[in-house]
């Protein structure tokens, strides 16, 4: 049993407020007992394909109540908002969906391929080849820094999988040989910047997620108490072989009792 009451929430999304396009109804059910009880949450995603209004958008689509943009913190953001404090360049270059160029843009970077000093890199189903080498060039001619969004191996995807970010910067960072840094979840990074957005401390905090790898090691990396729910990826097996364990493991939301 751990204690949630006067903790603000830091959730995930897929696997565990839904799979893909499909809810989990107990989600929305705990959603609204947070709501209810006027207890603080935030969704925390590695997901930066995603801007917050389409993660609002998509979750009241799936059945969610009074979910505002705001209540959504990406990879992206963390992204974005944490290069600007570390670095003072400005010129950057761009591989991502609406949600990191979003981040990219309201955070006041330029876009210039040829002076680019940061190459930012987020899931992009659509890109190709040509721009993945234009990304290299730049990274090893400009002497850039290489900024993944996030480092996640896979993404699920119906009975299979697509190649995660992850995959990409290993790739770009082959070609390149440029120097990378990793934003998403388990990093101390995204930590600091989900701290810094919601104006509270790792003690404040409980994380709540279903995979081990992401959601229980940012949690545990970085002094928050994290729940884990098997709705995901990870089974109560995995947690068993994995060396790393949540301080509460639930089979279904409906399972955590917050008062
Ligand atoms: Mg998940």
């Amino acid at each position: 049993m751990i204690h949630c009451t006067n903790k603000t929430f830091l959730i995930d999304l897929d696997g565990t407020m839904y799979r893909g396009d499909q809810v989990i109804p107990e989600a929305i059910r705990l959603i609204q007992r947070l709501q209810k009880l006027h207890i603080p949450f935030v969704f925390v995603t590695n997901n930066a394909t995603r801007t917050p209004q389409q993660n609002a958008d998509h979750m009241r689509a799936l059945g969610f109540h009074n979910i505002q943009p705001k209540a959504f913190f990406t990879s992206a953001m963390a992204a974005a908002a944490h290069m600007k404090k570390m670095s003072t360049a400005n010129k950057v270059f761009c591989i991502g969906e609406s949600g990191l160029w979003e981040a990219v843009r309201e955070s006041g970077y330029e876009i210039d391929e040829e002076k680019a000093e940061l190459v930012f890199v987020g899931l992009d189903r659509q890109a190709d080849f040509s721009l993945y080498s234009r990304a290299a060039y730049c990274l090893r001619h400009n002497h850039a820094l290489l900024v993944g969004t996030n480092g996640d191996r896979r993404v699920p995807h119906g009975d299979g999988f697509l190649i995660g970010n992850g995959a990409v910067l290993e790739m770009l960072e082959y070609a390149s040989e440029a120097k990378r840094v990793t934003i998403g979840k388990p990093s101390a990074i995204m930590m600091e910047e989900t701290l810094a957005y919601i104006g509270k401390s790792a003690d404040e905090c409980v994380v709540l997620g279903d995979n081990l790898e992401t959601d229980v090691a940012f949690g545990k990396d970085n002094g928050v108490l994290t729940i884990m729910v098997t709705s995901g990826v990870h089974t109560r097996e995995d947690a068993r072989r994995f060396r790393i364990q949540p301080d509460l493991l639930i089979a279904s939301l409906d399972e955590l009792h917050i008062k």
